[in-house]
């Protein structure tokens, strides 16, 4: 484990030393607190002896997304006892089902067709997907693409966490930069430091002017007749500091225009010689996506391409991928 890492843990392990201690008093004489103290204790000396975060039954390094949700676990995930395994098991399952309830329904919104694919490498992704309808203006749609750093269930909550956020954020009135900025500061102010997230954040209106907010997140692309452009990031992602501006984008989207959202599970796939997907490959691929004239199409075609430089060659992140298309139908 090096320097900073260890820091990070010993940081952890005295907090919930100090907070143990503190809970003494109203429980007095509780073996659970003396239980937990005692292996407090036991990880600070492992970390000073330079064991810590070592399976006790493999030596392999602990997956370090679990250690950081619990420092006192020592054994990994292929070494747990079956009661463990059991109970990680149906956590994940939980943790899943609660991600799945989460996703948005695809379809026709107005005078915009959405559709979206949403894989987790694992049980659960760390990726965020929505699609809202505004209170404050019925005919305005979110549209939310994000990537929360980490991986598993502790990416998977923070995900949870911005759904009901951005869910609770969509009924104020306002533009899309202060919704994005007020979640900015929440995220700044509720998670730990490890917590942030890239996002790209879209408003549609029934006559296709549409705004992008770019929090760090890989740029989304826009299929119009005159060719493909990117929508580069005009903000850093979410939840690294609370002063962060989100300029927004503003584009004009005709009938059959389309505007790609994706996650960089897409286009840092790797193929057998090391080489990336890229963002170029994903264009030139897409060059006829207006021609599809529908947004299931599109993100089908996306995945062909992918699976054909792939070769065989097994993704290696979470991966959402997400079409917008303006119809033809023009809105009153
Ligand atoms: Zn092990």
């Amino acid at each position: 484990m090096v320097t900073a890492e260890a820091a990070v843990f010993e940081n952890e392990l005295r907090e919930r030393r100090t907070r143990l201690e503190s809970l003494r008093p109203r429980m007095p004489g509780s073996s659970e607190i003396q239980m937990l103290l005692r292996e407090v204790d036991d990880a600070l000396l492992r970390l000073s002896q330079g064991s810590y975060g070592l399976c006790e039954e493999c030596h392999d390094p602990i997956e370090k997304e679990r250690l950081l949700a619990d420092p006192l676990i020592r054994f990994c995930l292929d070494h747990l006892t079956v009661q463990e395994r059991r109970a990680f098991e149906q956590d994940m399952e939980t943790a899943r089902n609660v991600q799945n309830a989460l996703l948005p329904k695809a379809g026709l919104y107005a005078a915009w067709e959405i559709h979206y694919l949403y894989q987790p490498l694992g049980v659960v992704s760390g990726d965020y997907c929505d699609v809202v309808v505004r209170d404050s203006d019925p005919t305005r749609l979110l549209v939310l693409l994000g990537d929360v750093a980490g991986k598993g269930v502790g990416a998977s909550l923070l995900m949870s966490h911005m759904h009901a956020m951005f869910r609770s954020l969509s009924t104020q009135r306002g533009g899309i930069d202060q919704i994005v900025e007020q979640a900015n500061r929440l995220l700044c102010e509720s998670t730990q430091q490890s917590h942030y997230a890239t996002l790209a954040c879209v408003e549609t209106t029934p006559t296709g002017e549409v705004e992008v907010c770019n929090a760090g997140h890989c740029s989304p692309l826009v299929f119009c007749r005159h060719g493909a452009s990117e929508i580069a990031s005009t903000g850093l992602p979410l939840g690294l500091f609370s002063t962060g501006k989100f300029p927004p984008t503003k584009i004009q989207m005709e009938p059959g225009d389309v505007l790609l959202l994706y996650s960089d599970g897409l286009i840092e796939s790797e193929n057998a010689t090391g080489e990336y997907f890229g963002a170029g490959r994903l264009m030139a691929g897409l060059q006829g996506a207006r021609d599809l004239f529908n947004s299931e199409a599109i993100v089908d075609l996306c995945m062909r391409n992918l699976s054909k430089f792939l070769d065989g060659s097994k993704l290696n992140d979470d991966l959402t991928v997400l079409a917008i298309r303006r119809t033809e139908r023009s809105a009153a």
